[in-house]
């Protein structure tokens, strides 16, 4: 059988072998990391480890509600074609109220070991520098590719890679963290999917001259200087820093990451109330590894110089004696112009032997990154299986992704994008209320007949 190539054992490169290696294609995995001096061994700014499917940031895979939550959609519909990362995940969960999260190590050595044991995939560490000019190949070398490579890349797209920055939050041991002043809850009691548990939050409470002194002292604080050429690239929205966001406006923490609803602070209970009242603001920290010795300041992603983030954050009631496994930072993202220069199979239109996947074809975030990985493996899978490629119905959760990155996204102002309902062909019929729902069912019932259309597993 033709091997396929895949450079970069991130969450695309994973899930894109294990979908190819399960239909008995032969694979050989490259990766930087973990590689000897004569190979390239490097690490990205934002890899800590050699291990496969590491997660960069977050431990979280948002929101695990498939009935109301476009995110939520795309895990089910991941399960439902065997994904491998959506079965690490699940090996790996930690308690996180409705959202799916993980324990980052575990999680890790979980896909590893799946990977390990398929007998026609070839885990090499090795760092490759060209696109190769010929051989089924499939690039998931994620947004920090190494630099010869995305020249490499550069030079065949003909286009310059566009690129915008995003932020890290900061990491906290357990404890450091003073629960006299702190207490666990989540949002208005809202039960977890991984335990049942309503307690999964650590939340941090604030008066509100604490907020305010907080608030002033974001935006005075000092961040990380730009070099010239970064001075005007853009954020993604969804991992703005906490500073930027407070230079919005003085409200917007409290309406943003810092939200204080339906978080009832035990401590500051009363007679009139005895399950205690809101704080006028409060920072979240969400548990990290199964241990639940790594707690995540959620919504904290900065570009603040480092000794001013353990200054600023040791001012947050409860934090005073925090002390940081990671702090925040500001990393570089490098993504094609999909639309323009891929076709509908995600191959290169000037090389079609090439495919991409993952977070280098624009879409973003673990989940969106790791869908487009399995998209890959199936269309290559398909391709090799001289079977016509049918793609995801665009009402699914992967069709809609799909078809944004493809060619309906805007080539102009092409930008990182999350799966959302806004990429769905719309339900205007359907009443607001009853719309995601809606949005759901449609897409879990024209996805059956699709499934039943894939190469099967050998
Ligand atoms: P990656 O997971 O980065 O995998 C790419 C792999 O390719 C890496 O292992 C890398 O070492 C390897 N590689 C690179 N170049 C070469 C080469 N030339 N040869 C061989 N191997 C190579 N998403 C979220 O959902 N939540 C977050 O909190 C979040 N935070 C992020 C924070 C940072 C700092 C970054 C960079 C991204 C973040 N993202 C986040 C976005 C995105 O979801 C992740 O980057 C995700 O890991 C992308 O998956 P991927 O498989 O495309 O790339």
């Amino acid at each position: 059988t033709q091997e396929v190539h895949i450079i970069g054992g991130g969450l695309a490169g994973s899930e894109a072998a294990w979908q190819l290696a399960r239909r008995g294609f032969k694979v050989r995995l490259s990766e930087m990391r973990g590689a000897s001096a004569d190979k390239g061994g490097e690490r990205t700014p934002a890899h800590n480890s050699d291990g496969l499917a590491e997660l960069v940031c977050s431990n979280s895979f948002r929101s695990d509600d498939d009935e109301k939550n476009a995110v939520g959609l795309l895990h089910h519909e991941m399960r439902r074609c065997d994904s491998l990362i959506m079965g690490a995940a699940a090996v790996a969960a930690v308690p996180a109220g409705s959202a799916l999260a993980v324990d980052r190590e575990v999680f890790s050595a979980e896909v590893e070991k799946r990977l390990g044991a398929l007998p026609n995939v070839e885990i090499v560490r090795e760092r490759i520098d060209t696109l190769p000019a010929e051989g089924t190949t499939i690039v998931a070398t994620g947004p920090l590719t190494a630099a010869s490579l995305a020249q490499s890349i550069g030079a065949a797209t003909g286009a310059d890679s566009l690129a915008f920055f995003d932020a890290i939050a900061p990491i906290v041991y357990r404890d450091t963290i003073d629960m006299d002043v702190c207490w666990m809850a989540s949002r208005w009691d809202k039960p977890s999917k991984v335990g049942g548990g309503v307690k999964d939050y650590i939340n941090c409470p604030m008066n509100k001259e604490q907020y305010l002194a907080f608030h002033q002292a974001l935006i005075e604080g000092e961040k990380t200087s730009f070099k010239e050429w970064e001075a005007n690239t853009p954020y993604f929205d969804g991992c703005m820093p906490i500073e930027v966001m407070a230079e919005r406006g003085v409200e917007t923490l409290r309406f943003g990451p810092m939200k204080p609803v339906g978080l009832d602070n035990p401590h500051w209970a009363t007679e009139e109330h005895p399950n205690g009242r809101w704080a006028y603001a409060v920072v979240q920290l969400r548990q990290d590894n199964k241990l639940g010795t790594l707690w995540n300041m959620v919504g904290f992603q900065t570009k603040l110089k480092h000794a001013e983030q353990v200054r600023l954050f040791r001012t947050i009631p409860g934090l005073e004696n925090a002390e940081f496994a990671r702090l925040g930072g500001l990393h570089r993202n490098t993504f094609l112009n999909s639309p323009v220069l891929l076709d509908r199979q995600l191959r290169l239109k000037s090389a079609p032997h090439v495919r991409f996947a993952g977070q280098i074809t624009g879409c973003e975030g673990y989940v969106e990154s790791a869908a487009v990985g399995l998209m890959s493996g199936l269309m290559t899978a398909s391709e090799l299986a001289g079977r016509t490629w049918q793609a995801p119905p665009a009402t699914s959760a992967m069709g809609a992704l799909l078809s944004h990155i493809t060619g309906d996204a805007e080539a102009e102002s092409y930008q990182p994008m999350n799966v959302n309902f806004g990429l769905f062909p719309p339900l205007h019929e359907v009443s607001k209320k009853a719309r995601k729902e809606a949005y759901t069912s449609r897409a879990k019932e024209d996805f059956s007949p699709w499934i039943a259309g894939l190469v099967p597993a050998a």
